[in-house]
């Protein structure tokens, strides 16, 4: 039997998000949600691809604050520009004007140098694809950033990750021989293993089943309250949604919309309105 296995979702009520708190897990009895305060922010970006006749206005004079120590996801129809806002967010991308902060620092201010040097040292990134090392253990790939970066991982915070990530003793196995849920678990463990300020995942559960899904939306919601982990997921699945503290909707390139401690049918109710603008551009 493994050490500790990841919980099992609770059975699908009717709002998902709100039964997972009695979830067993370990990380369940630690700290309350960090402080309030804002870990990034954008400010009226704007950003286009293309030129001429061929231009997209992929964001159009969007605006949002992320709340520190908040699981907040973006939603929005297809197009809608969520993917540019969350590259934005994250310095992954460069925009044409507006501001983004990670903290107190503009990253239009930096240099593509220095933004590579903030991803790296101060945000986590989890993808649809899992995007592991085949040659390394779970262990290993959850370390590695720690590794190449040269650092020792601080042994306390390894063991509490690893007991969080209940892969038991699936550690010392490589990635081809453990499932997609508990890939996806070690690529959340290499996003969280250098404390990062922000975590942005991008269609997170996109690889999963709806079991392994809701497991790694729970852990979400457990890191943000016992480690006060700030974490940004671009979503198109309300069920996925509904598990985070707060939902931004997007359209056309803006924020048009936010819904607080989000159920699976408010948020499906809004993407319904959005998905049948009023506008004629469509997405
Ligand atoms: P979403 O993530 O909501 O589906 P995106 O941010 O991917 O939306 O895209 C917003 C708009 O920008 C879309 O019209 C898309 O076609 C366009 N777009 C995104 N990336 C590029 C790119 N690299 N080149 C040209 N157009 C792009």
């Amino acid at each position: 039997m493994p050490a500790r296995p990841f919980p099992p979702p609770p059975p699908r009520p009717a709002h998902p998000g709100e039964s997972v708190t009695t979830l067993d897990t370990p990380v369940q009895a630690l700290a309350p949600r960090a402080a309030s305060g804002i870990a990034a922010r954008a400010v009226d970006v704007v950003k286009t691809y293309g030129r001429g006749e061929a231009a997209v206005r992929a964001l159009d004079g969007a605006a949002v604050a992320i709340p520190a120590g908040e699981f907040t996801a973006v939603m929005g129809p297809s197009g809608s520009g969520k993917s540019t806002l969350v590259h934005a967010l994250a310095g992954l991308d460069t925009i044409d004007s507006g501001q983004v902060f990670v903290g107190g620092t503009d990253l239009t201010t930096l240099s593509e140098r220095d933004r590579t040097l903030l991803r790296r040292e101060r945000l986590g990134f989890v993808f649809q694809a899992f995007n592991l090392i085949p040659a390394l253990t779970a262990a290993e790939n959850i370390a590695l950033p720690l590794t190449l970066a040269g650092k020792r991982p601080d042994t306390d915070w390894l063991a509490e990750l690893f007991e969080m990530l209940g892969l038991g003793n699936r550690l010392g196995h490589r990635p081809s021989e453990l499932s997609g849920g508990q890939q996806q678990r070690v690529a959340v463990g290499r996003a969280l293993i250098a404390r990062p300020e922000l975590v942005f995942a991008d269609e997170p559960t996109g690889n999963l089943d709806s079991r392994s899904g809701a497991a790694l939306l729970s852990f979400f919601r457990d890191a943000t309250r016992a480690l006060g982990q700030t974490i940004v997921m671009v979503t198109h699945d309300p069920v996925a949604a509904s598990f985070a503290d707060r939902v931004v909707f997007l359209a056309d390139g803006r924020i048009v919309d936010e819904l607080p401690d989000p159920a699976a049918e408010t948020v499906l109710a809004r993407m319904a309105r959005l998905d049948a603008p009023l506008s004629t551009t469509g997405a």
